[in-house]
Parts: C-alpha cells; sequence; structure tokens
C-alpha cells in the first residue's frame, strides 16, 4: 500500500537564464513499512523535495498523495493540521526550541495537537525513552550533545504518530559516533513499521534502506533495491560492530 506518492512533481525557482528546475518530474511511491534513502549531490532538489512531500512547500506542478488523499492543493489550515498530525520532520539542525527542555520540545507537539497536559507529558516521556534519553528529560539543548539533541528531534518527529517521517541530512551535524546512534534509531523505527523517507550523504544510513534514489538535476536517475539492513548488518558494514 502506498503511503506517500507523488505524480509529475516539478517545482522550479528564478526564470529565464536563472531557471532552475529543483524538482523536475518526479513520481515515486513509498510504500507502508518502507524506508526509502535518497541521495545526490548539493544543490541537485533533495530538500525541495522534502519539503514538498512534506506539505512545507507547494509544488510548481504535478501532485502529491498522502494516505490515498491529494495533499498539495489543500488550503493553508487544512495543511497545517496535516503536517502537525501526519508528518514528522527530522532537520539537519535539529531546529528544537532553545528556551524548551527536551521533555518540553516533545510534548509541545503533543499539546499542538490537542492532548492534554498530563497525556502530552506522558507521550513524551515515552518517547524520549525509547530514544535512550530518558535521564536527559529536564535539560535545555544546549546541555545536550548534538547527538543527544537529534535523538530529541527524532522523538518529537514521532510524537502523533505520523503516517511518514521526512529526514533531511539527519547525521549533516554530527560526529561519527553519534551519527551511529542516530542511524540504530532510524533502523529501529524501520523495523517497528514507520513509514521513513530519508535524504542522506552517509552510506551508512542508505544501506539501512530497503530502496536507495540517486538524484541528480532535479530527477531520479537510478535506484536500487536494497534487502533492508538491520543494525547487525550496519555494524559489519562500517566495522563498527558492538
Ligand atoms: P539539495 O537539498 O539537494 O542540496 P535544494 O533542494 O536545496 O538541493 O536546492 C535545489 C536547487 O534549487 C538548487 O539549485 C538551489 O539553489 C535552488 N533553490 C532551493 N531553494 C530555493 C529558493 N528558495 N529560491 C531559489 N532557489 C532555490
Ligand atoms: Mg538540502
Amino acid at each position: 500500500m502506498t503511503v506517500l506518492g507523488t505524480r509529475g512533481l516539478r517545482k522550479e525557482y528564478g526564470r529565464g537564464e536563472g531557471l532552475v528546475r529543483a524538482v523536475d518530474d518526479i513520481d515515486l511511491d513509498v510504500a507502508a513499512g518502507e524506508t526509502v534513502a535518497i541521495m545526490g549531490p548539493s544543490g541537485c532538489g533533495k530538500s525541495t523535495l522534502l519539503h514538498l512531500l512534506g506539505g512545507l512547500d507547494r509544488p510548481g506542478g504535478g501532485s502529491v498523495w498522502l494516505g490515498g488523499r491529494r495533499i498539495d492543493d489543500l488550503g493553508e489550515r487544512a495543511l497545517a493540521r496535516l503536517r502537525r498530525d501526519e508528518i514528522g520532520f527530522v532537520f539537519q539542525s535539529f531546529h528544537l526550541m532553545e528556551e524548551l527542555t527536551a521533555v518540553e520540545n516533545v510534548e509541545l507537539s503533543a499539546l499542538l495537537a490537542g492532548r492534554s497536559p498530563r497525556a502530552a507529558r506522558r507521550r513524551a516521556l515515552e518517547l524520549l525513552d525509547r530514544v535512550g534519553l530518558a535521564e536527559r528529560a529536564a535539560f535545555l539543548p544546549s546541555a545536550l550533545s548534538g547527538g543527544q539533541r537529534q535523538r530529541v528531534a527524532v522523538a518529537r518527529a514521532l510524537t502523533n504518530q505520523p503516517a511518514v517521517v521526512l529526514a533531511d541530512e539527519p547525521t549533516g551535524n554530527l560526529d561519527s559516533a553519534a551519527t551511529l546512534d542516530v542511524l540504530r534509531l532510524f533502523d529501529s523505527l524501520h523495523e517497528a513499521g514507520q513509514t521513513l523517507v530519508v535524504v542522506t550523504h552517509d552510506a551508512r544510513i542508505a544501506a539501512t534502506a530497503d530502496r536507495l534514489i540517486s538524484m541528480r538535476d532535479g530527477a531520479f536517475v537510478d535506484e536500487t533495491r536494497l534487502t533492508g539492513g538491520t543494525t547487525g548488518d550496519l555494524g559489519a558494514l562500517v566495522g563498527l560492530d558492538d
């Protein structure tokens, strides 16, 4: 079953000589529970594509479908609700609220979605535990390492049980050890059946996907179906078995 899809998706910037086809006629189908990795050089349109997939930006042409429903033509309010309730975003630079603690960052998403303060707190603590940060719940982001911040961001993305998690170079700002932590976390989400689209420069993340898509100049140029890695394979691959 397709959870997330596009047909003839396009986004252009500028005009005339300066015209950039950031996303150029992309058809994509992401199946339920599938992890899709997207790789490609800087500027090839990966972030633009993710923004279109998640309703953060409007296409110039074509369509985006989530759970069988067309979403690119929704009104602003419906789109905001959809981003809040059905999509989890993870960004390279974490995008946490610096003045809120880890648990407050996560519970904010639940509160915005209309949960009671108690239920929101319970959900946030449960997710921080799941990402291995139960003991850091009361810490401000500034007191956390990069890898820990990104794990808080992943917990936040999962708060409302999104149909799909979209991650844009989630390990791009992390050192090698933190990268491996986040990698394992994504792998556990994958194992748990979370549908995931991850843009990455990291071959180790790509290796855990079900499918690897290469992008160039706004288009998909190659697609490889992988066996679907596990952390075990991953450890062997990067020589970091624990
Ligand atoms: P990637 O994430 O693969 O590095 P992007 O999606 O950020 O690529 O960018 C794709 C292309 O679109 C690039 O040429 C970039 O300069 C251009 N681009 C992206 N966003 C904008 C924007 N808001 N205005 C103008 N050009 C943009
Ligand atoms: Mg990008």
